[in-house]
């Protein structure tokens, strides 16, 4: 489904957005109920009104966003560009031609490696981290972690989507970061 244009009703709402995700029944693994964002993505609409909601959402004073690759991506260089700062990619292991720092993670199933390039970040400055969803909040909590270890406050991130029965926004909490997220889903 593509949503028309919006006429005078201002952006959709999170609700309606919402409706414009796609969810896939036992991927990557049986028993995992996969949200596709890429149907919200691919509304023109949709992706607006995303961003723009995020956006009002997002703390003032904010020096850059940081993405998580991939989907984090797609988000946070859009965000980057609304709020006017710079955008700071959270890689996956061995993809930046930099001395880089890294953090090992937990998946659901088996480990995964995060890096930032440490130089991009200047001391004591505030990056809002972004990503399109949080689950167990790991990969959230490694990247936080990495831009804290850069010189960064990162007490800020944001969603699309929050799995709030898997635990990760309140996780992040515990840590000392305020998540929030356009919309929820309840299950994992
Ligand atoms: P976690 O570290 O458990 O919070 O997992 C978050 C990361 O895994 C994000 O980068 C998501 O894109 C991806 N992810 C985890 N669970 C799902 C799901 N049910 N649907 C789509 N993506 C997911």
């Amino acid at each position: 489904m593509v949503s028309g244009p919006d006429g005078n009703a201002g952006p959709l709402t999170t609700g309606a957005l919402k409706a414009l995700i796609r969810t896939i029944p036992d991927f990557p693994a049986k028993g995992i109920q996969f949200r596709d964002i890429t149907t919200l993505i691919a509304d023109g609409p949709g992706l607006a009104a995303s961003i723009d909601h995020m956006a009002e959402r997002a703390p003032a004073g904010i020096a850059a966003v940081a993405g998580i690759e991939a989907r984090g991506f797609i988000f946070g260089t859009a965000l980057a560009i609304k709020l006017d700062v710079g955008f700071i990619p959270v890689r996956k292991a061995g993809k930046l031609p930099v001395e880089t720092i890294g953090a090992d993670y937990a998946l659901e199933y088996g480990e995964a490696r995060i890096e930032i390039d440490p130089t991009l970040v200047s001391d004591g400055e505030r990056v809002l981290l972004v990503d399109d969803l949080i689950a167990t909040g790991g990969t959230a909590l490694a990247a936080a972690q990495l831009l804290r270890r850069a010189g960064a406050t990162c007490d800020q991130a944001l969603f699309v989507i929050d799995l709030p029965d898997l635990g990760g926004a309140a996780r992040l909490r515990d840590n000392g970061i305020s998540a929030q997220a356009l919309m929820e889903f309840q299950g994992d």
